[in-house]
């Protein structure tokens, strides 16, 4: 029997789900597109998509129905077996970009892992065991595992949570990518790049730092590879961000959209580097299960159809406009607005849990992000209407926060 409460001497009891989120106190219940709704039946717009997953919305119709009618033919199977949704998601998703083939995983981290495990072995395979390091930036996320928090570096990842795995080499967050060929050497395997940083407050690289990096990469004989874990899957206008630039990356994984929900994630390579990872190098349990390859297929049939990254560029620039306005309007607040497509961040001069916690408290869904930034990350499905309900919403939480602001202004010029 457990006896923690006579053993807890220090009186900090942990509670039953371990505490690593500072969660806001609301619990939602159902969902139907853009909004949710808690047990009291109070709506939230969501512009958070549930950190860039629900791209399709809550309960869209056609994968509601490809996940109910594969859960009734079969679940799960493992992978010692031919998958068929497998062969179909991967033979589309190739001839829509570089990749000519790819590994199905269940998160994001795992895509990267498997990302990182792929750069090593084509060296190796090539007889350059040596060159194992990988490049990475400030301010960049690539999962929560031992190696991509290594992968990542920074402080608030990692602390206490050494030794860390080698063969990272983090360089600044350049205006002008051409400066990281001063950290290439000998040992250097791959640069790995979010073509749109998310978590460190949507931050986009340039289309000419891009080819800056294909070309450092070229001339060095190393690897180009992108974590589109949260840009990818139409997020920008494109399915993959680095489409809006002439140049294609050696891997990428990918994650979040790709599943609209369901636990899916992918890592994607040219034939060159996908050689190297033979049966037996690599695997997963549960990656690209039955269940996660319909709702996969059902998520790229409305992604891939006719007018949809047009919708997604008309609601980008209609939500972008909006924003800078908003923005003119509110000074003290708002500094600036960036982003791509539905992926769109406003950096603020006040403190972004407070920006946060307001919105919700006005029934809007939104996420932080590193740099003092808030992430608008709205359904791609989202309508001109609801671009305006939010704007709405956000222009209310602004004239809360300032309120706030001249209140506690008055209150220090008055003060002792
Ligand atoms: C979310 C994210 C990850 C990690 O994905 P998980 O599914 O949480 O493991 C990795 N890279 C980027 C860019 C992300 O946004």
């Amino acid at each position: 029997m457990k006896n923690s409460q006579s053993d807890n001497t220090d009186q900090s009891f942990v509670p039953p789900v371990l505490p690593t989120y500072a969660r806001a106190d609301v619990a939602f219940v159902r969902g139907e597109g853009v909004y949710a709704y808690d047990a009291q039946d109070n709506r939230y717009l969501d512009f958070g998509s549930g950190i860039g997953v629900n791209n399709l919305g809550f309960c869209h119709p056609a994968l509601v129905k490809a996940l109910t009618e594969q859960a009734g033919k079969i679940w799960h199977t493992s992978n010692l077996y031919r998958i068929e949704g497998q062969e179909r998601l991967a033979e589309r998703l190739t001839r829509e970009c570089f990749a000519d083939s790819m590994f199905f995983t269940n998160s994001g981290a795992e895509a990267m892992e498997c990302a990182i495990k792929m750069a090593r072995k084509f060296h190796d395979d090539n007889g350059d065991p040596d060159r194992f390091r990988i490049i990475t930036f400030e301010g960049c996320f690539h999962g929560r595992t031992l190696a991509t928090i290594a992968a990542a570096g920074s402080e608030k990842l990692i602390k206490g949570f050494g030794p860390m795995p080698d063969g990272f080499d983090h360089v600044p967050f350049y205006k002008d990518m051409s400066k990281v060929e001063e950290h290439i050497t000998e040992e250097t395997a791959a640069i790995l790049i979010e073509p749109v940083q998310g978590e460190g407050g949507i931050r986009p690289v340039s289309r000419e730092n891009l080819e800056i990096l294909r070309k450092l990469c070229d001339k060095h004989g190393i690897l180009l590879m992108f974590d589109e874990v949260q840009c990818g899957m139409g997020r920008t206008g494109k399915l993959f961000a680095y489409q809006h630039s002439a140049i294609k990356p050696d891997i990428l994984a990918t994650a979040k959209g790709i599943g609209g929900g369901f636990p899916l994630g992918a890592c994607m390579a040219t034939d060159r580097v996908a050689q190297c990872m033979k049966a037996g190098t690599h695997g997963s349990t549960y990656g690209g299960n039955p269940l996660a390859m319909a709702v996969g297929n059902a998520v790229l049939d409305v992604v891939l159809a006719d007018g949809f990254m047009e919708h997604v560029d008309q609601m980008s620039y209609e939500l972008r406009k909006a924003l800078v306005k908003l923005g003119s309007s509110y000074p003290d607040v708002i500094d600036v607005v960036r982003g791509k497509g539905l992926m769109l961040g406003l950096k603020l001069h006040t403190p972004v849990p407070d920006f946060v916690g307001t919105a919700l408290k006005n029934g809007l869904m939104l996420v932080g992000a590193a740099d003092n930034t808030v992430r608008l990350l709205p359904p791609l499905i989202v309508t001109e209407e609801q671009v305006e309900e939010a704007i709405g919403l956000l222009d209310k939480t602004c004239t809360d926060l300032k309120k706030a602001l001249d209140a506690k202004k008055a209150d220090s010029d008055t003060g002792d």
